[in-house]
């Protein structure tokens, strides 16, 4: 479904992602993991348009979207969730969800768009707070609003980064069941994520990343016990 060839970001003298390559299948969840700073978040911020490459090309679908506006690339069908919730304050849960099927994949307005965002409000349990306001919400619930946000423009392809970071273990567990009906539903995810068994249950593979190069890709189990992977691990203070 999507593609990375000699996907680079640099920042400066610094390169933030050093020529990138890989593919992502239709249907697959694919981790992307790797240390604090080795470039994860630039990866989707180069896929889904908040970032332009500096080299390197992205595909999705045989289109070539490199360095497209975040918003053509949203319609053409990729999503995402942030590391740092972004939703609207001034708008309510119904109304930022909404705003996903205006500028989704497959675009709905007004009834449409309300009705359709209502169904996923419900698939993430967050219908009863549709008339909340961000302020009123709990830091789980953000989270919430905003995967049902990515969700309302029926993405071909869904990013999710760290969307399980800063979850209680129940809170966790729960957010780890509702990746699974993602994937169960047969939806093409990349998850950026550093919860290893949210990584071994819930990837078909894996894309290590350190100092913005990819040094690893496999199954979780084959990454995991990779050499040279756990030695970046180990070499990040914050790991
Ligand atoms: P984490 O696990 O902490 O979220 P990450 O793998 O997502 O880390 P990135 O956020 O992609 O890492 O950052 C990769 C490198 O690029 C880091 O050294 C970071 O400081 C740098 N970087 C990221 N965004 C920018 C930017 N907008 N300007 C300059 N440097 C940046
Ligand atoms: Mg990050």
């Amino acid at each position: 479904v999507i593609s990375l060839r000699g996907a680079t970001k640099q920042f400066g003298g610094l390169v933030a992602v050093d020529n990138m390559d890989f593919d992502v299948t239709e249907h697959e969840v694919k981790g992307l993991i790797g240390p604090n700073g080795s470039g994860k978040s630039t990866t989707l911020n180069l896929i889904s348009g908040a970032l332009t490459p500096s080299d390197g090309e992205i595909v999705l679908r045989g289109t070539p979207i490199t360095g497209l506006p975040a918003k053509d690339i949203a319609r053409l069908g990729v999503s995402r969730t942030f590391q740092l919730v972004r939703l609207l304050p001034s708008m309510t849960v119904l109304e930022n969800v909404m705003a996903g099927a205006v500028f989704g994949h497959r675009r709905r307005w007004g009834r449409a768009a309300e009705q359709h965002a209502m169904a996923i409000l419900e698939k993430v349990g967050m219908a009863r707070q549709a008339r909340a306001h961000f302020s009123q919400l709990t830091y789980i619930d953000t989270k919430r609003v905003e995967l049902a946000r990515a969700l309302a423009g029926e993405p071909e392809v869904l990013l999710l980064d760290e969307w399980l970071a800063g979850l209680n273990p129940t809170e966790l567990q729960a957010g780890i069941e509702l990746i699974h009906a993602l994937r169960d539903e047969g939806r093409t995810i990349i998850l950026v994520e550093h919860v290893m068994d949210a990584i071994r249950s819930l990837c078909d593979s894996c894309v290590v990343m350190s100092s913005g190069k990819k040094i690893a890709e496999g199954t979780p189990e084959e990454v995991l016990s990779d050499p040279d992977v756990v030695r970046a691990y180990l070499g990040d203070e914050d790991a």
